[in-house]
């Protein structure tokens, strides 16, 4: 199937009417299926970006796409002053699978993470955030004041006041950047667009203990990393971690746009009235999340990525190149630092069929979705190879 626009058209149009703030690639993308996506002329892409790491469980995933429809055909919207029976059940499911008793629902991670910030400012009466180096939390306001990279923040400036950035998986730095106004620290467990880097273990405990100790809130970022992309339901699974706040998003709904953030029993009541969401838990998004937690359960597709990431890990760290400087990640979470720019590789890739994206300048990031094929992912390494110039196999 091809698109009824044709590509200059689309090109067109959204060169001369979109904001301007995205890179626009040449290509214009009309469907998909599973790890696949097809653009306007037709040309098959395997899509190892899950558009930004969302299609964990696949592009139209049919029993996705028939809750929406059926949905959409009976209530889309329901605001949350009225309870509702899609709502209603994904709490429960959200419950089960997390192990909080608490969900504030919304349409974005970078309204989880605001709805995070505000929950842990109101919880504790201070002000303070302290984030990571090269942590990413969104675009708005809040999330962007405890983003890192500068290319997002200056031009904004003035941001959200009583934010600093300690070094990331340095227990001494935050251990001196908590004080006496810190609300809560904020970390991704695996920083994603900071250039998949994973926290280790002992750095996660003493997180717990040293939050614990301060009276400080700990507000982890599973928006990138929750819903199976490490191996597990949640990236806090590989530390036994339960932190006062969660941020979820990207997968939640099998593409839908909808943000949560999970509360923990360190923040307390909160009043009514005092944070919402006009969107927030509609019953279309509720029912495209209930949809997609069954096939995360049913396909087992955190156990799948475990096996899956680690199979392709290996595989990537035999492409021999003087190009390539580390290949790390975990479950299918994978990111391979070049000592070159990564932009090249990926227009490479494109043009062989393969679409993968960057974390930062240098490193390349696969984020495929959880159920992919083997045999694809033997394609996308002939094609990373062939990407990167004079590399070869061992
Ligand atoms: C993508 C991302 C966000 C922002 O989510 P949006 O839905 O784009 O607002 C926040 N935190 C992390 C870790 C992310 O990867």
């Amino acid at each position: 199937m091809v698109s009824e626009l044709s590509t200059e058209r689309i090109l067109a149009a959204e060169r001369a009417h979109a904001s301007g703030v995205y890179p626009l690639r040449d290509v214009a993308l009309v469907r998909g299926e599973g790890s696949r996506v097809w653009d306007s002329e037709g040309r098959e892409y395997l899509d190892l970006a899950a558009g930004h790491g969302v299609a964990s469980f696949g592009h139209a995933h049919p029993r996705i796409a028939a809750a929406v429809a059926e949905q959409a055909r009976r209530l889309i919207t329901c605001p949350g002053s009225f309870a509702n029976d899609r709502r209603a059940e994904l709490l429960e499911r959200l419950a089960e699978l997390t192990g909080f008793e608490r969900f504030f629902l919304c349409n974005s991670g970078t309204e989880a993470v605001e709805g995070a910030l505000k929950l842990a400012r109101v919880a504790t009466g201070r002000g303070g955030v302290v984030a990571a180096v090269r942590g990413f939390h969104g675009r708005t306001f809040g999330a962007l004041s405890a983003t890192w990279e500068k290319r997002y923040r200056e031009p904004f400036a003035p941001l959200v006041p009583g934010f600093s950035h300690a070094p990331y998986d340095d227990l001494a730095a935050m251990e001196k950047a908590v004080g006496r106004d810190t609300a809560c620290v904020l970390i991704e467990l695996v920083q994603g667009e900071g250039g998949v880097r994973a926290a280790s273990k002992e750095y996660v405990a003493g997180l717990r203990a040293l939050c614990q100790e301060r009276g400080v809130l700990l507000v982890i970022d599973e928006v990138q990393t929750g819903f199976g992309r490490t191996g597990r339901n949640l990236a806090c699974e590989h530390h036994d971690l339960q932190p006062d706040l969660l941020c979820l998003g990207k997968a939640i709904a099998g593409g839908l746009p909808m943000g949560a953030v999970a509360i923990g029993a360190r923040v307390g009541e909160l009043e009514s009235g005092s944070h919402g969401s006009t969107f927030g838990g509609n019953p279309l998004a509720c029912a495209a999340a209930l949809a997609a937690l069954d096939v995360l359960r049913e396909e087992n597709l955190a156990q799948r990525a475990d096996e899956t990431g680690r199979w392709l890990l290996k595989r990537m760290r035999k492409i021999e190149s003087p190009l390539v400087r580390e290949v790390r990640g975990i479950g299918l979470m994978i990111g391979m630092e070049l000592k070159q720019r990564v932009n090249p590789v990926l227009k490479a890739l494109i043009e062989r069929g393969v679409i993968a994206l960057p974390a930062g300048p240098t490193v390349l990031r696969l984020l495929p979705p959880l159920g992919i094929e083997r045999e694809d992912l033997e394609r996308a390494l002939v094609a990373i190879e062939e990407s990167l110039p004079e590399a070869t196999r061992v």
